[in-house]
């Protein structure tokens, strides 16, 4: 089947505050857009954090003693990395260039601090979706953190408090905002935003001119046989 999307690699970030819904959001338009011919890479982080019950490494995080997390830093193995909520959090270079480099489309979740030095990335750039997911409220978002049932009390409070200053500190470089308050309207809204940048060529002219010649041959093939 000939693929409607362009064959560039193409950099997708999610961000929000903890609790807006961003893996259930990733899971659920990775899974839906496979079919349609996109298939989304995870790209899986780096952390200081401890794992959390039901957290596997190398599938959540790869877990990290901050030692390492320094020296990976020290030796530039990071398109990206920030302190979030008092732990780093990095994203592998040779992980995700090389994907990118395939024409492979990767999916990242970070926070805003990460999502900005991607976004100053000028070889990034040019194949860079920002996507900011927010919550329909703050009463929301204290439910789902409360719910998700992953989080202490402490991590919850540091968590409510951070959400407002990360709202307010990304709003200016995200393409989209997705409010998340019915899953199925923000998971379509989300996978809109996706393959309308997967439909976007920088050789728009060069697709159609390949597609037009493409045509070209086969009407002239049939012709040619007399159909
Ligand atoms: P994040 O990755 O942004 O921290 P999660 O995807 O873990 O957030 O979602 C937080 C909690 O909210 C989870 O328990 C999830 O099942 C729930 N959730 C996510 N989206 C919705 C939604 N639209 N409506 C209700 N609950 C949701
Ligand atoms: P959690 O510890 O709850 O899994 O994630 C906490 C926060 O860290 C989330 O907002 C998530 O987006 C962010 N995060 C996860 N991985 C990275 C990363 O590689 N870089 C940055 N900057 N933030 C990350």
């Amino acid at each position: 089947m000939s693929s409607n999307f362009h064959p560039d690699g193409t950099l997708f970030i999610v961000s929000g505050p903890s609790g807006a819904g961003k893996t259930t959001l990733i899971n659920t338009v990775r899974e839906q857009l496979e079919p349609i011919g996109i298939k989304l890479y995870f790209s899986v982080s780096h952390t200081t954090r401890k794992p959390r019950a039901g957290e596997v490494d190398g599938r959540s995080y790869h877990f990290v003693p901050p030692d390492q997390f320094a020296a990976m830093a020290a030796r530039g193995e990071f398109i990206e990395w920030a302190f979030v909520h008092e732990q780093r959090y990095g994203t592998s270079k040779a992980e995700v260039r090389a994907r990118l480099d395939r024409g492979e489309d990767v999916i990242l979740d970070i926070d805003y601090q990460g999502a900005r030095q991607v976004a100053a990335d000028a070889e990034l750039k040019p194949r860079l979706l920002n996507v900011f997911i927010f919550p329909p409220s703050f009463e929301h978002l204290d439910r789902r953190l409360r719910d998700r049932g992953l989080n202490s009390e402490e991590e919850i409070q540091t968590r409510l408090q951070k959400a407002v200053d990360e709202i307010d500190a990304g709003k200016e470089f995200y393409d989209y905002v997705i409010i998340n308050d019915d899953l199925n309207v923000a998971a379509e809204c989300l996978k809109a935003a996706i393959i309308a940048k997967k439909l976007q060529t920088k050789t728009a002219l060069e697709a159609i001119t390949a597609m037009a010649g493409r045509l070209k041959e086969e009407r002239d093939g049939r012709f040619a046989r007399g159909h």
